[in-house]
Order: structure tokens, then sequence, then C-alpha cells
């Protein structure tokens, strides 16, 4: 048989995963990892945190060191954008125009931030935050101290507050929603983080936007939609991302809120994948979702490889998240859109408790802060579309674990 040519589109961590486990499976035909960024594979979580705070390197967060690639005969080409991806005829040409042919693809092209429409937006001194390259942007700024405005209040807008507060910054948020990461945890939940982030001293604006950035030549000043003017040294903006499918936009590739993908992470052209958080993904408990999680990355970068590969493995994982901000270790697992019970183990007030989120009777999804084991052991129930009893989800001493075995 002819040598295959596998190639993977985005040098991310889901990317970077899938060429590892191509290699680890015994793959050994020509393998290319395309990369619009100028770095191999690096892990984005501590752009937020230690790299934000100065504490690490970034050479800490690549995946592999820089010479494995070579070893494997992975052919990298990086500061590389794939322009089209043709499924049908099985190339793509990038950015050099260069043209490779293959046999499967895999996209992992991921998210990028949303823009805000807004006069001053792309003023120097108005920061995102997605890359290696804007986290040492906005590291420079941080330590040389001063205060920030943060517009958006998600996760980007909580881990980047408590960085900078962690740095000794004067912090003000300003955020849409009546408190943070409301669209994800709704009011209650919502508050513990906020209250945690009042602790620490951060400023926050609820029910209030940006209108513009104001500055000359450089921000100085956030104008909100309520008319209050904030000034300070620098702006974080973190309001979601969206997915990057444009390498497919326009071919027979389905793209509809990410590219769309079937449990076993195919696209609707035969041999062509996608994975990570560009993935929109038939889950077999939450139905069509996509999400923009590390640990959803690296297990669907290593699902995608085994099935380009011929298997036909189905991306089943329950969906794992963690957050660091200050001392509260956070974690998350599920996922629910809507819910009608809410059920805590543990105190909020004390920050130490794991909230059940279930809809109908069912869990859902799991958050908890300082109590990390229980949002892991619900895991199995929330793959297993389980009820729990109330009484027993509430109760520190029942051991999860007997839940799902009493279901089964
Ligand atoms: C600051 C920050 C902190 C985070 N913290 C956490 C956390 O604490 N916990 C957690 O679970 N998750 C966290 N995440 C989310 C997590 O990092 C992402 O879910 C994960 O990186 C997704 O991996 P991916 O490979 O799908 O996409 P990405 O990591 O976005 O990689 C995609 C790559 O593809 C490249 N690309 C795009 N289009 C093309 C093209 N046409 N041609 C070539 N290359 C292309 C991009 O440049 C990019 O390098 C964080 C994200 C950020 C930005």
């Amino acid at each position: 048989m002819a040598e295959q040519t596998f190639a993977i589109v985005g040098a991310g961590q889901c990317g970077g995963t899938a060429a590892a486990t191509l290699r680890e499976e015994g793959f050994d035909g020509r393998l290319f990892l395309i990369g619009e960024e100028p770095l191999l594979p690096y892990e984005r979580p501590p752009l937020s945190k230690e790299y934000l705070r100065g504490e690490q390197s970034l050479e800490r967060g690549f995946l592999r060191a820089p010479g494995w690639y070579e070893e494997q005969g992975i052919e990298a080409r990086l500061g590389e954008l794939v322009k089209r991806l043709d499924g049908v005829q099985r190339n793509l040409v990038l950015s050099s125009g260069e043209r490779i042919d293959f046999d499967a693809a895999l996209i992992t092209t991921g998210s990028r931030n949303r823009r805000l429409a807004v006069p001053g937006f792309d003023l120097p001194g108005v920061f995102g935050l997605r890359t290696a390259a804007d986290a040492e942007r906005m590291r420079e700024a941080a330590l040389r101290g001063g205060k920030a405005v943060l517009v958006g209040m998600g996760f980007i807008g909580a881990e980047v507050a408590a960085s900078l507060r962690t740095l000794g910054l004067a912090v003000t948020v300003v955020e849409f929603a009546e408190t943070t990461l409301n669209q994800v945890l709704g009011p209650d939940l919502g508050r513990t983080i906020e209250a945690l982030h009042r602790d620490h001293g951060v400023e926050m604006i609820f029910r209030d936007g940006a209108e513009r950035f104001e500055g000359e030549g450089r921000f100085e000043a956030l104008v909100t939609t309520e008319g209050r003017r904030i000034e300070g040294d620098f702006a974080v903006v973190g309001v979601g991302v969206e997915p990057v499918t444009e390498v497919v936009e326009g071919t027979d590739v389905a793209v509809d809120g990410g590219i769309v993908v079937d449990g076993s992470l195919r696209t609707n052209v035969a041999g062509v994948f996608a994975a990570g958080d560009v993935a929109r993904h038939d889950h077999p408990v939450f139905g069509p979702v996509r999400v923009e999680h590390f640990d959803n990355a690296i297990k669907m970068g290593m699902v995608a490889a085994r099935n380009m590969l011929g298997r036909a493995e189905v991306f089943d994982d329950a969906h794992w998240f963690w957050s660091d901000q200050y001392d509260a270790h956070i974690q998350m697992a599920g996922f629910a859109i809507e819910w009608d019970d809410v059920v805590v183990r543990g105190s909020k007030d004390e920050r130490s408790f794991v909230a059940f989120l279930l809809k109908d009777g069912v869990l859902r999804s799991s958050f908890s802060m300082n109590w990390p084991r229980d949002v892991r052991r619900s895991m199995p129930l929330i793959k297993a579309g389980v009820r729990p009893d109330l009484d027993a989800l509430k109760d520190p001493d029942v051991d999860l674990r007997t839940l799902l075995s009493k279901e089964a």
C-alpha cells in the first residue's frame, strides 16, 4: 500500500495531541502539522495564570520538547495559514502557496476572541488574550503595575482579574450581566465568584457595557454605555470566543456554529475530521455541543487521531473544566444550558462546596469551589444520565460512586 499522508490544520492543544497520538498508535506515513502561530503546540491555560503573573516560562507549557517533532518525522509548518481545505479533492493550500494532498485531514483551528464593534477597540493598550503573543503584551503592561480596566467577567476575565490583583494592580471590571459567569452558572452560583473577587479588591460594575475606548494614541479610559468614564493604564476585553471555520467555508464541509461532526468526530465529507474548540460534536448525552475546554481538546484530539486510523470510537466524555482564581480551585463537569434544580453539598459561604445542576431530575452538570473530588465522581453519573436522590447528593458522607451502582 502506498504511504499515506495525514494533515492536521491548527497546531494548538488539540492538533498537537492528535499528532502525538497518531505516532503513538503506529501511524508511520507522512504527517503534517500546520499552524498559523509561529510556535510549536503549547498550553493556553497558564497564559491567564502563572505566565501572566511572571511565574512560569512559556516553554514549560510546550506539549512536547521542540526536537520531538523532528524525531517523530512530523512535518511542522509553523507561521503558515491554511487558506482553504478541499475535502472532496483532498488537498489544502497554505499561505505560502504550497499545496498538500492528503488521505485524511483533521481540523483543529480552535477559536478566536470576539471583537467589540466599538470605537477605540484597536487602540494600543486594549488587549485580548488568546495567544502567547497576546499574553506577552499584557504581561509587559501588567508588570509595570497601575490600573487595569476589564470588559467581561467570564472565566478569562475572572482569571485575568485574579492574576492582576495578585500582582497588586487595581482592577475595575465592567460586565453586561447581573453577576460574574451568569450565563454559565446562573446568578446564585455566579455570585460566589463575584464575592471571591470583591473580597480580593476587584471593583465590579454590572449591567453596563463598553461604549468606546478613549486615548491619545493609546488607551486611557473606557466610556461605558451607562455613561461612566473609567480611566486606567490598559484594558482587557474578554467577551467570549467564536470558532475559526474559514478554512472550510464555501466548501462541502458543513459549518453550523462550528464545524459539524458526528459522535466519532467525522465531518460530512469522508476523510475529514474536526476536533477541539472548533468542533460542534454530536454528544451521546448532551446532543450537539461545542465546548472550549483544555481537557476536551486533548481527549478529542486522541479520539480523532484513532478514528483517522480507521476506528469508530465515539467521543462521550462528560466534559471537564478547571479554573484557578486566587486560592480558589474551581472545577466544572458536564454541560447544562438550562436546569431547574441546584443541590449544594458543603458551604458556599466557606467557599468549599460542590453544586449539582439538574434538569427534570437528571444530573447534567456539577460545579465546585475547593471541592474537586465530587466533580470527578459526578462525571460517570452525568454520563449515565442518572436521576440521583437529592438528599444523597446533598450529604457529604454519601460517596457519589454508590449512586451510580444503585442506579445500575
Ligand atoms: C488564556 C486562556 C486560558 C485558558 N484557561 C483554561 C483553563 O483554565 N481550563 C480549561 O479547561 N481551558 C482553558 N482555556 C481553553 C483551552 O485553552 C482551549 O479550549 C484549548 O486551547 C482548545 O484547543 P484547540 O487546539 O481546539 O484550539 P487552539 O488552542 O485555539 O488552537 C488552534 C490553533 O489553530 C491555529 N489556526 C487557526 N486557523 C488556522 C489555519 N487556517 N491554518 C493554520 N492554523 C490555524 C490557531 O492559530 C491556533 O494556534 C483557556 C484558554 C485561554 C485562551
